[in-house]
């Protein structure tokens, strides 16, 4: 696909500052629920407002969300306060209901995104329609299905976009409600340079003690904005009790977060942070090749054994070291570091072959 076209996703009346905040409750519970909860959030200085209208469970019998009752608390909230709203659309029908309503913005839910068929259709129900999206990533950690969600309204017209990171569910028990997997986003915006990028926190912890921590790691590796749950009684939410924080724990959460200068390169805004990340993915690959090469020099070392050669071929080992010389110069790297690293390489080599040698 051709280089998306993103216009940027940003409000009349909102500073373009990072982050742009999104806070609000998990689930819209009742009109004074909503309407006090935003006339909090609004005396902080937050402008969009989110609330789950239907709110996707994944056991039944829980609070599946007072769906089209609870639309025209959104608007109260607007009414009282100013604030946009925002909300989750898994069908057709939603994105109807909530486009009549006047809300927003509007999100796909990480099980939506998960699903081709459902984000086409929701696409096609938006096709001529000027509202931002939000795709949050798919439950499962699959790039390639978060890019293609975002691809299906793109080409739908859909072009102020932005991408939720709410985490990947994992089977094994992790520290988090939901894997953050960093790698994910930041690949995906090297992917789509101008999409911004959104934290959730709230569902990536799905508990409150982490939700600064995470949020800061957001904002070094310079995420657009936050979207959070915030409820006015969290221990009597209706949903995700255990994660939403009152608005003045909110306030004090973005008090104490720090924000990071960015710097450009390449035309595209990086942090240290960022640029940290790329040379961890790049020491793991280094790492995983050593082990790969490792694992080769003991086949050679099997070879030796059985045909009763020397582990130590001085010719070879001249051969290797000229040559990577030679590389090194062309690419601009001394001499001595490369000559230090290959003679570590090749005594761990040996010292692997000399292993097998002596094995029974
Ligand atoms: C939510 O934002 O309340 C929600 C259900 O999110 P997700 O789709 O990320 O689980
Ligand atoms: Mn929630």
């Amino acid at each position: 696909m051709e280089p998306m076209n993103l216009q940027p996703f940003t409000f009349e009346g909102i500073s373009t500052d990072r982050p742009l905040v999104i806070a609000g409750p998990c689930s819209a519970e009742s009109e004074a629920q909503m309407v006090q909860t935003a006339q909090q959030l609004a005396a902080l200085g937050i402008k969009i407002f989110r609330a789950g209208i239907w709110k996707p469970r994944t056991r039944p019998g829980t609070f599946e969300g007072y769906g089209s009752l609870a639309l025209p608390w959104m608007q109260s909230v607007k009414e009282a306060t100013g604030m946009l709203t925002a909300t989750e659309v898994a069908n057709v029908k939603h994105v109807y209901e909530a486009l009549k309503a006047g809300i927003d913005i509007l999100w796909i839910g990480a099980r939506t995104s998960a699903n081709p068929f459902a984000v086409q259709e929701i696409a096609d129900a938006l096709r001529g329609v000027d509202v931002p999206v939000m795709v949050k990533n798919p439950v499962n950690p699959d790039l390639e299905l978060w890019i293609g969600a975002i691809e299906r309204l793109y080409m739908a017209g859909v072009t102020r976009l932005a991408a939720g990171h709410r985490g990947f569910s994992t089977y094994e028990k992790t520290a988090y409600r939901n894997d953050p997997n960093w790698q994910i986003p930041i690949e995906l915006r090297r992917r789509i340079p101008n999409i911004p990028l959104i934290i959730d926190p709230s569902h990536i912890c799905g508990k409150r003690y982490t939700l600064f921590e995470i949020t800061q790691k957001a904002m070094d590796l310079n995420y657009d904005g936050i979207i959070i749950e915030s409820h006015i009684d969290p221990d009597h939410a209706l949903s995700d009790a255990k994660q939403q924080l009152r608005p003045d724990q909110l306030g004090e959460l973005l008090k104490k977060l720090v924000i990071r200068k960015e710097y450009i390169e390449n035309g595209s805004l990086v942090t240290i942070e960022e640029l940290r990340s790329q040379i961890d993915k790049i020491d793991d690959k280094i790492v995983e090749l050593l082990e790969k090469r490792m694992h080769i020099a003991e086949e050679i070392g099997k070879i030796k054994k059985e045909n009763n050669i020397a582990v130590l071929q001085t010719k070879r080992w001249h051969q290797i070291i000229t040559q990577r010389m030679k590389e090194a110069r062309e690419k601009g790297l001394s001499e001595h570091f490369i000559e230090n690293i290959f003679r570590a390489i090749h005594e761990e080599s040996i010292n692997h072959q000399t292993r097998i040698m002596n094995e029974n």
